[in-house]
């Protein structure tokens, strides 16, 4: 089965897309991750892309295309995959068409988490996570079952994002408004757009995921 996760910064994506790992056993494929794995590398490259994320503004399109459609040809997405932060222009979700074409795939439904922008500056406010696995967490909503030990690998590090930062939030809100909300009709006219309230406690939305999932899927 093959997802795509669609919403503003601080939505959910990635906190849904690593329970839905677990659930349905298909890989969680973030963009924003990759991305700051191959930042890390410091070369030409990497500095270009702490610049450009760091304002919160886009990585250019054939950048990113280039790095998916590597990372959907690994092993582990044969069972299926979570896209959750690609596509976020139309010319990713006409690049990403053609792929799954091409490899004779097909999207069983792109869940658009829907949240209020309020709600989502307190989300990316609170966000933070594990330095070793990158399980997420948030200072009020999501707390480890024991304070400062991450659940899922034990490790004790944590870290925050640097584009989680107020000047680069706002940034990111506008970036999503002018150009990655014009591929929510994109889908709806594929007949393929299921919205989902965001704004729920997380287990709910899970819930609301699952149960959609299972008309369509
Ligand atoms: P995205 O991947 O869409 O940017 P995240 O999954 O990282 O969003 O979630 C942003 C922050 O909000 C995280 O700290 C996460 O723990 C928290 N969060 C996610 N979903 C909910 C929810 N339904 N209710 C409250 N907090 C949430
Ligand atoms: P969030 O879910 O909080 O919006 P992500 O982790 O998905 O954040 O993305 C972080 C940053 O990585 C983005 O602000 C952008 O600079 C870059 N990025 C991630 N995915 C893409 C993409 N598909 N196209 C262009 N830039 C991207
Ligand atoms: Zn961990």
């Amino acid at each position: 089965m093959n997802i795509i996760l669609l919403g503003p910064p601080g939505a959910g994506k990635g906190t849904q897309a690593q329970r839905l790992e677990k659930t349905y056993k298909i890989v969680q494929i973030s963009t924003g991750d990759m991305l700051r794995a191959r930042k890390k590398a410091g070369d030409a490259l990497g500095q270009e892309l702490s610049s450009i994320m760091a304002a919160g503004n886009l990585v250019p399109d054939v950048l990113i295309i280039r790095m998916l459609a590597e990372r959907i040809e690994q092993p582990d997405a044969a069972n299926g995959f979570i896209l959750d932060g690609f596509p976020r222009t139309v010319p990713q979700a006409e690049a990403l068409d053609a792929m799954l074409v091409s490899k004779d795939l097909k999207l069983a439904a792109v869940i658009e988490l829907k949240v209020d922008e309020e709600e989502l500056v307190q989300r990316i406010a609170g966000r933070y996570s594990c330095a070793k696995c990158g399980s997420g967490y948030h200072d009020l909503y999501q707390k480890p079952e024991k304070t400062g030990v991450c659940d899922k690998c034990g490790a004790t590090e944590f870290i925050r994002r640097e584009d989680d930062k107020p000047e680069a939030v706002r940034n990111r809100l506008k970036v999503y408004h002018d150009q990655t909300a014009p591929i929510l009709p994109y889908y709806t006219a594929k007949g393929l757009l299921q919205t989902v309230d965001g704004m729920a406690p997380i287990d709910d939305v899970s819930h609301a995921i699952e149960s959609l999932l299972k008309k369509v899927a």
